[in-house]
């Protein structure tokens, strides 16, 4: 296997067959991101990933979903994408569902009609971070992506039959935004509404402009309560034209819910009420069980 860095991939495609397709992320200049640092884009050599293919086909029988890493796969001229889902299928005919994760850039270049053929061939999901729907937040975090644009991927993805996974970050817009970071959040996930959303925590990493920005005092994160006033925002402005499935049951996360929008909005908002007004850090994760 010529596997290049670590794994990085969705929590849902943890039992996938991960193949490495492009290394690194073709923007890689979000402020709090650190996963690609150290790494140069490239797509890597087309027959070497059909190598891995082969290997990872014998490796186990049975596979029903497989993901593509890293960054943003999507990016890859469609011919070539198709090309390498309909051998992932050849050799495993078990597989069911192809993942990716999409950036807004990616997917916009992408016409309704190859999507329409990817999703056709298999490509059944796309995993895309958002992090906020407040411009401010994301042109400070150099996103490269604002909500309008974002609405946009989520149409195009949706309408080609695809799931959409998007992930937002509490805390991204710091002390500062933290009020409307939640709010626009909230309501641009209603307005999309994918079909899977999840909400990660920002943990600050030592190699990221963000970290630099905290150090220097230009940037404050929200308290753990403060967090949770955020998720709690999040979740009162989440007007959804669909059923969503929410989470925030990330390893970076203080209090992991999950919940169906808008089935149970009422529910959780009530729980995470009845945390913020006890204030008792017993009820959070503690620090040191928390991850990326
Ligand atoms: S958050 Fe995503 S788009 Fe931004 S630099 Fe990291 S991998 Fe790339």
């Amino acid at each position: 296997m010529d596997y290049v860095g670590h794994v990085i991939r969705p929590p849902s495609e943890a039992y996938s067959m991960i193949i490495q397709v492009t290394v690194g992320c073709s923007h890689n200049q979000c402020t709090f991101c650190g996963t690609y640092k150290d790494q140069k884009f490239r797509v890597k050599d087309i027959a070497q990933v059909k190598r891995d293919i082969d290997e990872m086909s014998g490796y186990r029988y049975g596979f029903t979903k497989a993901f593509l890493a890293d960054g943003d796969v999507l990016i890859l001229p469609t011919e070539d994408l198709l090309d390498l889902i309909h051998y992932i299928r050849k050799k495993n005919p078990s597989i069911e569902r192809i993942g990716v994760y999409g950036n807004t850039k990616a997917i916009l270049k992408k016409t309704p009609e190859e999507l329409l053929a990817l999703r056709k061939a298999g490509l059944g999901i796309v995993y895309q971070g958002i992090e906020s729907g407040n411009r401010e937040v994301l042109r400070r975090i150099k996103k490269g992506a604002f909500p309008h644009k974002q609405l946009e991927t989520a149409e195009k993805v949706k309408a080609a039959g695809m799931l959409l996974s998007q992930t937002v970050l509490l805390g991204i817009g710091g002390v500062a935004l933290s009020e409307e970071h939640a709010i626009d959040t909230g309501r641009h996930l209603g307005e999309m509404s994918p079909q899977y959303a999840g909400a990660l925590t920002v943990m600050l990493l030592p190699n990221t402009e963000l970290y630099r920005d905290y150090t220097a005092g230009k940037f404050q994160l929200p308290d753990k309560f403060g967090l949770l006033n955020e998720l709690k925002l999040m979740l009162v402005n989440m007007k959804v034209k669909s059923p969503l499935y929410f989470t925030s049951n990330h390893a970076s996360n203080y209090l992991p819910i999950k919940a169906e929008i808008p089935r149970d909005r009422h529910m959780v908002i009530k729980l995470v009420d009845e945390v913020l007004r006890k204030r008792d850090e017993s009820l959070l994760k503690p620090e040191y069980m928390r991850a990326l």
